[in-house]
């Protein structure tokens, strides 16, 4: 086992890497900008290494800085986190080449999954349905650009291969707005991206989004957790997200989470990993793998009772998955609220400081956070400064202990998105269940 490991990230998920290590009795190297180098986290760890200054390209994801925290203090492994470097095959395959052990997949398998063309080619050949498309890049000719678009049948939509965080994406209802959106997309994904490939597929117009937590080692074993729906959402980004998906039949969850489990063996996947689909119509359609620790990952744990980050870091060290597929078991429904220093109207962020702070408490309530009273929320990062995920028996349970827990939640000095999210707990549909991925924006009037 390693004895001491890097934690390449910030935040909430410093902290919660920080906690599965100190479970395992790992010394942890907490690495910070210097606009993190006074918060808790950071003093918490067994050590700490500034990075750089407080903008992310000259910090978190500065690849040689981060080796060289892990050279000098003499660490084995490091763990990405989520985002900054965490689906970097670059960063994977540079940890690997110096000595130390990359806690994800290998740098190969990430480079095939961050790219979307080729892990939408990867999945269907290990089975996993996908959404109707071009099967490929778009050509340059015009006619045969039609000639794709009519056969996959309109609204069509075009998207960056090289694409993530919801951008490089463009819809399109009719054959004259056709080219225009190819070359726009085309255009924005070269300067977002460095990738000017696109790909078209079929435009869901009333999907969920259902995705299933895997984890595989790498003596060839894999094991599926079930799903979250993460249906509501702005922007293509998450808001909440719900384990299990509500009102998805058994057989379904097991036939799809199999075949994801099964195409992680045939494509000698490592580590924890999800498999996104838009379900609609009672059919599930791949659109994207992420190779890491997800957000969202909290609402899987609560329900099975596995500490993921933990088998993320076992795996890592070589060892073999500790469960079987017929040692899961799903017990009650979780909920995640995730919580955002931001206008929860306007949405713009609300960096500052947090001149007073509660936390919710009781029975199956759980908040991940790295904030406290007179912290400072820095305007670089992500605005996420929190995680509430409840538990219950039922799913109307687990939605009274996120209601009452949101109640008591107090974050003064800044502006947050917890109205909002009380707006949500109480809307008639979503307390039904099973909304599209368009509700949230529909309801919001956006
Ligand atoms: P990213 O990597 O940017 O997150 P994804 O491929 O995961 O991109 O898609 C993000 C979101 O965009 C999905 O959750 C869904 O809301 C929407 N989306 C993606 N593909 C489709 C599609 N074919 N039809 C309708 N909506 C889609």
């Amino acid at each position: 086992m390693f004895e001491k490991i890097v934690i390449a990230n910030r935040g909430e998920i410093a902290l919660r890497i920080q906690r599965a290590c100190r479970m395992l009795g790992i010394k942890t190297v907490a690495l910070h900008s210097e606009a993190d180098r006074d918060a808790k986290y950071v003093r918490l760890a067994d050590e700490s290494v500034c990075i750089g200054p407080a903008r992310a390209i000259d910090s978190y994801l500065n690849i040689p800085a981060v080796i060289s925290a892990a050279e000098v203090t003499d660490a084995q492994a490091i763990h990405p986190g989520y985002g900054f470097l965490s689906e970097n095959a670059d960063f994977a395959e540079r940890v690997d080449k110096s000595g130390f052990v990359f806690i994800g997949p290998r740098a190969e398998t990430i480079r095939l999954m961050g790219d979307k063309i080729s892990a939408i080619r990867a999945m269907k050949k290990a089975g996993i349905p996908c959404v109707p498309g071009s099967d490929g890049p778009l050509p340059k000719n015009d006619r045969d650009l039609f000639r794709i678009a009519a056969q996959i049948g309109y609204p069509v939509l075009i998207k960056a291969t090289g694409g993530g965080g919801g951008r490089g994406m463009r819809v399109v209802h009719t054959e004259a707005a056709l080219l225009n959106a190819v070359n726009l997309t085309r255009a924005e994904a070269l300067a977002a991206f460095n990738n000017e490939t696109v790909y078209m597929e079929k435009y869901l117009d009333n999907p969920r989004h259902i995705e299933f937590q895997v984890l595989a080692d790498e003596h060839g074993n894999a094991i599926h957790l079930g799903e979250r729906d993460c249906s509501m959402q702005r922007r293509h980004q998450k808001v909440v997200e719900e384990s299990p998906a509500p009102g998805l039949p058994e057989k379904l969850r097991h036939r799809i989470g199999e075949r994801c489990a099964d195409a992680c063996r045939r494509i000698g996947y490592r580590g924890a990993g999800t498999f996104e689909f838009l379900y609609q119509d009672g059919e599930f359609y791949f659109i994207e793998m992420n190779t890491r620790v997800q957000v969202e990952h909290p609402v899987t744990e609560l329900v099975t009772g596995i500490d993921i980050v933990r088998e993320q870091i076992l795996i890592a060290a070589g060892e073999r998955l500790s469960y079987r597929q017929k040692d899961i078991t799903w017990r009650g429904h979780a909920l995640e609220c995730r919580i955002n220093a931001e206008d929860p109207r306007r949405f713009t962020p609300s960096p500052g400081r947090i001149t007073y702070y509660h936390q919710p408490g009781g029975p199956g309530v759980r908040v991940d956070t790295h904030v406290y009273n007179n912290y400072t929320v820095p305007p670089y990062y992500d605005s996420m400064i929190a995680k509430v995920i409840t538990h219950a028996e039922t799913r109307e349970l687990a939605l009274a202990r996120m209601r009452v827990a949101l109640s008591e939640m107090v974050v003064d000095g800044i502006k947050t998105n917890i109205p909002l999210h009380q707006d949500i707990l109480n809307d008639a549909n979503f307390i039904k269940g099973g909304v599209n991925i368009h509700y949230l924006e529909r309801k919001l009037g956006l």
